[in-house]
């Protein structure tokens, strides 16, 4: 068997911003646009990785994941949590700006079982909107954990959807979505589920699905931030 990994290798493109747009106090939906976006493949929920400087000024990259693409446009949509320099570049993004990035990267699968069920946080809610949207008439059961009522983001109708205000508990803890799968009645034959959010949090809700007969083969987890990283560089 051949050793030899096949890398693949993704541009950096330069796009200008062509709007901003708030979806909710704290996710901020910007629009780019750049004749490159039209020459790329773009597979479902794949991302782009915006370059950025750091607190320090050296360059970080921060990864969106790609909501649409129509023609030179992509859509991101980026939650404002607070810190870092991927928040703070969303806060203040505006028409007219000039944004590099890498890209595509990426996707998640469409998987073919006979339920399907997704948990996530904010962070995971445009690719679960891109996999809804993908998915047809196909039913997806969401437990979506928001900060409170007004992060309530636009979903396909055929994602049958459970939001999950966590309060005054912290982003990135188990206990809402841990809570919310006793709610979860899965359907008859196959089922397959996507795990999004923060990593620690992904591989102990992981181990919560096999109560549902899923093994690690039918679930697609993947965790989207780190939950008190070091500051950015
Ligand atoms: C494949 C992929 C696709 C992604 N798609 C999206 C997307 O479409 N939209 C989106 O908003 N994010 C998305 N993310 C997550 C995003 O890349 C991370 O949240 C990233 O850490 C944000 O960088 P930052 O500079 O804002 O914060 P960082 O510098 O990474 O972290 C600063 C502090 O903020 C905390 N933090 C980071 N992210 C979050 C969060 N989401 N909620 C609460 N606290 C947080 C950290 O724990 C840390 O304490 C995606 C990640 C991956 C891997």
């Amino acid at each position: 068997m051949s050793s030899v990994q096949h890398i693949t290798r993704t541009g950096q493109f330069l796009a200008r911003v062509s709007s901003v747009e708030s979806l909710s106090p704290r996710m901020r939906r910007i629009t780019l646009a750049s004749p490159e976006i039209a020459t790329q493949n773009w597979s479902l929920a794949s991302d782009i990785a915006v370059v950025l400087a750091g607190e320090d000024g050296r360059e970080v990259r921060r990864r969106y994941t790609v909501r649409s693409v129509d023609g030179d446009r992509l859509v991101l949509d980026a939650v404002l949590h607070g810190h870092g320099p991927g928040s703070s570049w969303a806060a203040m993004i505006a028409a007219g700006d000039t944004v590099s990035f890498f890209g595509p990267r990426g996707g998640i699968p469409v998987a073919d079982a006979a339920w399907l069920l997704a948990l996530t946080d904010e962070s995971g809610l445009p690719a679960i909107a891109a996999l809804a949207q993908a998915l047809g008439d196909r039913q997806l059961r969401v437990l979506a954990e928001i900060q409170d009522r007004d992060e309530v983001y636009p979903l396909p109708a055929n994602a049958s959807v459970s939001w999950l205000p966590r309060g005054d508990q912290p982003a990135g803890s188990t206990a809402v979505l841990e809570a919310a799968l006793d709610s979860v009645e899965p359907g008859p034959g196959t089922g397959y589920a996507y795990l999004l959010g923060e990593s620690r949090a992904v591989v102990a809700l992981r181990e919560s699905l096999t109560r549902f007969g899923l093994s690690r083969s039918d679930v697609y987890a993947k965790g989207y931030w780190n939950l008190n990283s070091r500051p950015a560089r």
